[in-house]
């Protein structure tokens, strides 16, 4: 398979071309299109399989397929929530977002725990279309109100295993309890225990499943 045949926008495959990415890794191959087919995805994938990607290039692909063409922040409501467990991640997630969506003018932040919660409200505030987030970061947000899922039409759970582990699965409850019922769902885990399914079947429609 090469990018061309994955039907992604000429300005994603321009970015991935920046990138000096010849083809998909496997992850890709398998992730991409099920996600552009709109289904929710339930894939087994380690660090280095170029996981990121192959979430982030179908969740661009759908946002820009369907852009606010306003500037004002309240038309620029939370449309893409991407959880992962560390700040490290979170940081490395949302760099790609920037990376893969470059061509594409979509608001991007990222909020994590353990810095100075107001200029994050701020900026929240401001309105963005993509919000990678740590999950006790997110809950104090939507405590001070400052963020709106009212539109959000794309949950991403990247390492769902190891937020499991360091217990986050009451924030990600309550933060999913708050998310649009009509939603297009991905979780991906290294690992899958009773607890992750468990979660997986709260969270997830009808999934594709993938391993690698
Ligand atoms: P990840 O597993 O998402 O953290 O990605 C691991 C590394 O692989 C990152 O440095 C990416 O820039 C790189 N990468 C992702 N997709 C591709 C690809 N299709 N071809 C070459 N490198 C890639």
């Amino acid at each position: 398979v090469t990018f061309e045949q994955l039907d992604l926008s000429s300005e994603i495959l321009r970015a991935v071309i920046d990138e000096g990415y010849i083809n998909p890794t496997p992850i890709q191959a398998q992730v991409i299109p099920p996600i552009l087919a709109g289904k929710d995805v339930m894939a087994s994938a380690q660090t280095g399989t170029g996981k990121t990607a192959g979430f982030t290039l179908p969740l661009l692909h759908h946002l820009q397929a369907h852009a606010s063409s306003s500037t004002s922040p309240a038309r620029h409501p939370v449309r893409a929530l991407i959880m992962a467990p560390t700040r490290e991640l979170a940081m490395q997630i949302d760099e790609s977002v920037r990376k893969y969506g470059k061509y594409l003018a979509l608001r991007t932040t990222v909020v994590f725990g353990g810095v100075n919660i107001e200029p994050q409200i701020t900026e929240l505030r401001n309105g963005v279309e993509i919000l990678v987030a740590t999950p006790g970061r997110l809950l104090d947000l939507v405590e001070h109100k400052a963020v709106n899922f009212s539109k959000t039409e794309i949950l991403v759970l990247d390492e769902a295993d190891r937020m499991l582990d360091m217990g986050f699965l009451p924030d990600i409850k309550k933060v999913m309890a708050l998310l649009p019922s009509q939603r297009q769902s991905l979780m991906f885990s290294a690992t899958f225990s009773d607890e992750i399914r468990k979660l997986a079947d709260g969270l997830l429609k009808h999934p594709v499943r993938i391993e690698v």
